[in-house]
């Protein structure tokens, strides 16, 4: 049978079909949300508030009210939101602040932005979040704050983290850029800590249609501060009381993550749907974890290929089968050559290097279908198989 490839935005989801699946698809969600995007837009255009404006506070009042948190500020990318909540948190040039070596970069990048010193700690291996017993080993009289990563979609450890900020008097910022309704004992990330933030980058669990990110916290002082320090420092119109930055979101944004925001909660049970189905079938691979009184949002469905080179192999055997998948993350931050700088060696986080060699993302997003995960499932253990 000959198969005509057709592109992502017209693919079939036939369970023998040979097109493609690739590893995120964004165009099945935006088809289904089209008119309403559509409207938005016109919406802001037609009211001319381009930046920040009613629609940007309207979604920050939403999304406040999602996290269950008092306060939120809109800024123009999660890595603005980092930055701005530890600057908010008082960090500077001297402190020291904690987090994990197993992120994305942004998270090590806003520290040093603010002119701090990052102190990388190892993860634990199931939740693959930040492990408590070694944020207390690094704590010094120089550290600030602790930054856990709510790492592919679920919570860290919070309750040792949040024990040991209040013994030790440190500041506790989230980033929770890969986990929009992930809750830990019933409470929603971003709501727990002293400051969560979040990124809107078009493939996170919430996404915008270009760059967005915000801060939540229930302390209105953080929360005028970070106000003021994403738009210039104006506490009034050309009245600069603190040095700022141009860290504000976009009119567009805020009506179109408004109207994304609207089915969140039915995407998440979406997400879990299919972890659900990918538990149920994959063989021969350690899958994701969903640990005790915390729920999993799945920004991504990670699982581990133990032994050595036998992830590059299935990744390039599920590539062969018309499977894509991704590395998160292959190399752990303090193994970058763009933190050379931090002075850590190889061999200094042993469960951050082991995940590095081991993790699959795999297909996931909302709309994968039943036929599609299976066609997934199969050719996992095809290729295991193999050998
Ligand atoms: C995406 C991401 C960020 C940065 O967000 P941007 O919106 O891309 O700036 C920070 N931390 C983590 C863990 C992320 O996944």
């Amino acid at each position: 049978m000959s198969t005509i490839l057709t592109p992502t935005s017209v693919r079939s989801t036939s369970a023998n079909s040979l097109e493609p699946i690739p590893w995120i698809d964004l165009q099945e969600q935006y088809r289904a949300i089209r008119g309403e995007i559509q409207d938005a837009v016109m919406r802001v255009l037609d009211a001319g508030q381009y930046v920040l404006g009613p629609e940007v506070t309207a979604f920050e009042q939403e999304f406040a009210a999602f996290v269950r948190a008092e306060h939120a500020v809109a800024v123009n990318s999660g890595t603005s939101a980092l930055h701005l909540a530890l600057l908010a948190a008082g960090v500077g040039p001297g402190d020291e602040v904690i987090t994990v070596s197993f992120t994305f970069i942004a998270t090590v990048s806003a520290i040093e932005y603010c002119g701090a010193t990052p102190v990388l700690v190892d993860i634990e291996p199931q939740s693959f979040t930040m492990d408590p017993a070694a944020v207390e080993r690094a704590i010094t009289p120089r550290t600030k704050a602790i930054l856990p990563v709510h790492l592919f979609g679920q919570s860290a450890d919070l309750e040792p983290l949040l024990a040991l900020a209040r013994a030790h008097g440190l500041r506790v910022i989230e980033d929770a850029a890969q986990a929009h309704g992930a809750e830990y004992q019933g409470r929603r990330v971003g709501a727990l800590g002293d400051l969560g933030c979040f990124s809107f980058y078009p493939t996170k669990n919430l996404g915008a249609y270009g760059e967005g990110g915000l801060v939540t916290t229930n302390d209105a002082a953080l929360a005028a501060q970070v106000r003021l320090l994403r738009d210039w420092g104006q506490a009034r119109k050309y009245q600069h009381v603190v040095k700022g930055f141009n860290f504000r979101m976009e009119g567009l944004q805020g009506a179109i993550l408004r109207v994304k925001l609207r089915y969140l909660e039915q995407w998440t049970a979406m997400r879990r749907q299919v972890a659900c189905w990918y538990g149920a079938g994959l063989d021969g691979v350690v899958l994701p974890v969903e640990m005790a009184g915390r729920k999993h949002v799945y920004h991504t469905y990670t699982v581990r290929v133990p032994g050595g080179g036998r992830r590059d192999l299935l990744q390039q055997q599920l590539a062969a089968a018309g499977v894509g998948t991704a590395i998160h993350y292959a190399v752990p931050v303090h193994l970058q050559a763009a933190f050379a700088n931090l002075g850590y060696g190889a061999g200094s986080m042993p469960e951050s290097e082991r995940a590095a060699g081991e993790v699959l993302s795999l297909p996931m997003w909302p709309e994968l279908k039943e036929a599609d995960v299976a066609r997934v499932v199969r050719a996992t253990r095809d290729s295991l198989l193999e050998k």
